[in-house]
């Protein structure tokens, strides 16, 4: 038994549901595209299950965060697919994938052939047994992907309410659990064998101020070592956590974040992999013109570094799968995708983003005891990342801009002097093509059209500020 369909997503995730609107807005007729995915709900945005999800009051459920309310779009319900006559084939794996066939083979035994395959799988949790402790499936040990993982998280955080629980991991999942954790009045200690938080993309020094604000929310560190066992009741519960260093700690829940592996397996010896994900061009072609991978699964040219990057982040996965359909739908119009990483994150009352790439020498600027602060990384004589946390809707867009840009820095000393300033003048600058307006007696009117863009930028800016506070407290939950 078989179906055939022109489009098929393979995944039901963030980037299939942004996919999903590309396809309507650039026009498809009913039936042609079909998404097959193993959630047993229409795409979602990720984010929202360590944020809003997680709270104990008022907390985000479906279908309040359905894609693409994350990136300010339409939210797209069951009706919408319905609606726009797109086929869905939910609560189903795929087992197999024959590329030269152009088939997929789901778990129900259905043959499901396409013209065009996306793939969107992403990632899978990693599992402690692959660093060999056991104890994963022990009834109080929470891992965070996907919707079910979520709903069993708050589940178990339910019945630990005064207890202990032990994170294990120190990157987003870590951090964003251990502080839902808190808010729900646990008790967290967090360990991790890096030397602090947030390792792959925060200094020393960012980290210091992440750490202390949660130790003033309770919460302990142990840095340096890593879980070697547990102790596990005759109920199949873990009551306790040893240690690589001999500690030992009482525990009424785990939650592990220890990173994520793509899923790529269904196309291994198939199609091209490079840095763990499927190979793709920048227009997220794989080595077999008929496939496509966007999102977490996806390894692209990063065009502002020059080489491929695999990214786990959920403004890769919307844009990333945006870009393929244009590809797929208008190929003469779709150029190569040129893309800025982005990543963010949102604990307690706090807000971080961070652009480009962090290589090279660090540049801290701004106000560690305080609210509003940064770095810049500078790499062969150019800035290529930023980071701010605490910052205005006009600030991050200033320090995207200016990682964009990737000015010169000849003087380290002085961009730290400048600090967010740097970003904002960079990114205020007028294009170099534009010629400077001159007056009929030949004068070049500079003076007042800085002194009208200063009184304009108090306006704007101030707008701009109220706006983001509004939003960014109507985002929180994200
Ligand atoms: C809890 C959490 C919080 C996050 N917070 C942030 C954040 O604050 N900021 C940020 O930038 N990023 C964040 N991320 C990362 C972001 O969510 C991911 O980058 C994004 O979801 C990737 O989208 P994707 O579509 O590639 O993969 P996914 O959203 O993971 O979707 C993959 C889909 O494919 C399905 N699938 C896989 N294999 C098969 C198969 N064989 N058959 C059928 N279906 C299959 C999966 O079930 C899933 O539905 C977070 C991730 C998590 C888990």
């Amino acid at each position: 038994m078989g179906r055939a369909f022109t489009y098929v997503i393979l995944g039901g995730g963030v980037a299939a549901g942004y996919a999903a609107l590309e396809f309507t807005k650039r026009g498809i007729s009913h039936g042609e595209l079909c998404i097959i995915s193993e959630e047993p709900v229409v795409p979602y945005e990720r984010p929202a299950l360590s944020k809003g999800f997680l709270l104990p009051e008022a907390p985000s459920r479906l279908p309040s965060f359905h894609t693409c309310v994350g990136a300010n779009e339409e939210r797209l319900t069951p009706k919408w697919y319905k609606e726009h006559g797109i086929e869905l084939v939910l609560g189903t794996r795929v087992k197999s994938a024959d590329v030269r066939r152009k088939t997929l083979l789901t778990a129900t035994g259905e043959t499901i052939s396409y013209k065009i395959l996306i793939i969107a799988t992403g990632a899978r949790a990693l599992q402690l047994e692959e660093f060999g402790v056991a104890g994963s499936d022990a009834e109080n040990v929470c891992y965070l992907r996907d919707l079910a993982d979520a709903t069993r998280l708050v589940d178990v955080m339910q019945s630990c309410t005064g207890g202990n629980a032990v994170v294990i991991g120190g990157g987003y999942i870590g951090m964003e659990c251990a502080a839902s954790l808190v808010i729900n009045k646990i008790n967290v200690t967090m360990v991790f064998p890096e030397a602090h938080c947030m390792a792959r993309l925060f200094t020393p020094k960012i980290a210091s101020y992440y750490e202390d604000y949660y130790k003033s929310k309770g919460v302990q560190f142990i840095k340096g070592t890593a879980l070697s066992s547990f102790d596990i009741d005759d109920s199949g519960k873990v009551t306790a956590v040893t240690l690589r260093d001999g500690n030992r700690l009482p525990a009424d829940m785990v939650v592990v974040g220890i990173g994520i592996r793509p899923n790529t397996g269904l196309f291994e010896g198939q199609l091209t992999l490079e840095k763990g994900g499927i190979k793709v061009n920048g227009w997220m072609q794989s080595s077999n013109s008929s496939v496509y991978a966007v999102g977490d699964v996806a390894a692209f040219p990063v065009k502002l570094f020059g080489e491929t990057r695999r990214l786990e982040h959920v403004d890769s996965a919307r844009k990333s799968a945006r870009h393929a359909v244009a590809a797929i739908m208008e190929p003469a119009k779709t150029s190569e995708f040129d893309y800025l990483p982005f990543f963010y994150s949102r604990v307690f009352t706090l807000s971080w983003q961070f652009y480009g790439d962090s290589v090279g020498e660090v540049v801290h600027y701004g106000d560690f005891s305080g609210s509003t602060f940064g770095a810049y990384w500078v790499s062969k004589g150019q800035l290529v990342g930023s980071f701010l946390e605490g910052g205005t809707k006009e600030e991050y867009e200033a320090i995207a801009k200016a990682t964009k840009l990737k000015p010169d820095i000849e003087d380290l000393a002085e961009l730290e002097r400048q600090g967010l300033g740097f970003a904002l003048a960079v990114s205020r600058k007028p294009p170099p093509s534009q010629p400077p307006e001159v007056s009929s007696s030949g004068l070049v009117l500079q003076k007042p059209m800085y002194a009208w863009h200063a009184t304009a930028g108090v306006i704007v800016a101030a707008s701009v500020a109220v706006f983001a506070y509004w939003y960014g407290r109507r985002r929180r939950r994200w």
